[in-house]
């Protein structure tokens, strides 16, 4: 499989949290030739299954998300957008950004920014709120009225693109370089004897509230479960205890969000397999769906394993390639070691 080419395919998409549609569509149409089954539930999540076609074979479900940041109309004033974010926007980022208007079909929208001849002194030192930012679309009141739909949702306009021979940059890798992960791992267990049926989830929402994992954990009743998401990539200005090297490998969260023993069954694997790994201590919430995965009924063994990313929930997020096959490597051979009679459940 041709990751970049995936990555592409997802990343060209829109599907901010709750409105994940299109995204989960590509996802299905990338997923099902890998799966025995695929399906699309209730709130929006993908998930697939591949029987290993042993009786009574324990589940290990893999997750990323499918959802990505964005904005939602709450207002029109002089023809111009009025918004809130819908997950984490950041809105130092916003000004002069291109969006993606989510309407039938979608039109284009830019971010209003003051010239700096006639930007306000006071204005100039400071982030502006999303409350002062406007989105212009090129319409008077009326027509944006019309056009506009209060509640349409907006993504950053973008899609992905390579940076120097080993990174690729563009909008929502968070998460969906990890889905492609995902993908990648079901393709290097084709033809391997497991014994586990392995879910995949292209789960929905996890931007807002980690509610489509919860929902699909729920269903599926997964004896392990590994979160899959991007962590901070390092850069010269970033503080090296929250950051990791891009090209260094997966990381590997540590903590109590994470179940000991899948922690030290990935770290061990790692070394069996030489993928090389970093690890993220994480001391509560990992702010992924680790969280909702593992207080799943009555618990479920949790791993989080997470993709080095620069500049997250920016339109310009950069991962390595390598890393990614890296990762996929693991997950692969993780699921190898899984389901025996002596896990530690
Ligand atoms: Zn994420």
């Amino acid at each position: 499989m041709d990751m970049q080419h995936a990555l592409e395919r997802l990343c060209t998409k829109n599907g901010p949290s709750g409105f994940e549609a299109p995204v989960a569509e590509a996802a299905k149409a990338l997923l099902e030739p890998l799966m025995d089954e695929v399906w699309t539930d209730r709130i929006g999540n993908v998930i697939g299954i591949r029987r290993c076609g042993k009786p009574r074979a324990k589940k290990l479900l893999l997750d990323a998300h499918l959802d990505e940041i964005g904005l939602i109309v709450t207002g029109i004033e002089g023809g111009f957008l009025r918004f809130q974010s819908i997950g984490g926007v950041d809105p130092r980022m916003l000004p002069g950004r291109e969006l993606t208007v989510l309407t039938d079909p979608p039109i284009l929208g830019v971010v209003a920014t003051m010239p700096p001849h006639v930007c306000h002194q006071k204005d100039k030192d400071r982030a502006l709120p999303l409350s002062e930012l406007y989105v212009d679309i090129g319409m008077d009141q009326p027509t944006a009225e019309q056009a506009v739909p209060i509640g349409t949702p907006m993504v950053f306009r973008a899609g992905s693109f390579p940076l120097g021979s080993r990174e690729i940059c563009g909008k929502s890798m968070d998460d969906r370089s990890c889905f492609v992960t995902l993908l990648r791992t079901v393709e290097l267990l084709q033809g391997k004897d497991l014994d586990v049926d392995l879910y995949i989830l292209g789960s929905a929402r996890e931007e807002i509230s980690g509610s489509g994992a919860q929902c699909a954990a729920f269903a599926v009743e997964p004896d392990y479960c590994v979160a899959v998401d991007v962590t901070h990539g390092r850069t010269p200005d970033g503080p090296k205890d929250m950051s990791f090297a891009l090209g260094g490998g997966p990381v590997v969260g540590v903590g109590p969000n994470m179940t000991r023993w899948m922690t030290d069954l990935a770290i061990r694997t790692a070394n069996e397999v030489a993928v090389p790994i970093q690890l993220e201590v994480m001391a509560g919430h990992s702010g992924t769906n680790g969280w909702y995965l593992q207080i799943c009924r009555e618990g479920v063994p949790t791993l989080v394993l997470s993709l080095p990313l620069k500049y997250m929930h920016s339109p310009i997020e950069v991962l390595d390639r390598q890393d990614m096959e890296q990762v996929a490597q693991l997950l692969a051979a993780i699921a190898e070691r899984l389901g025996r009679e002596d896990d530690r459940l």
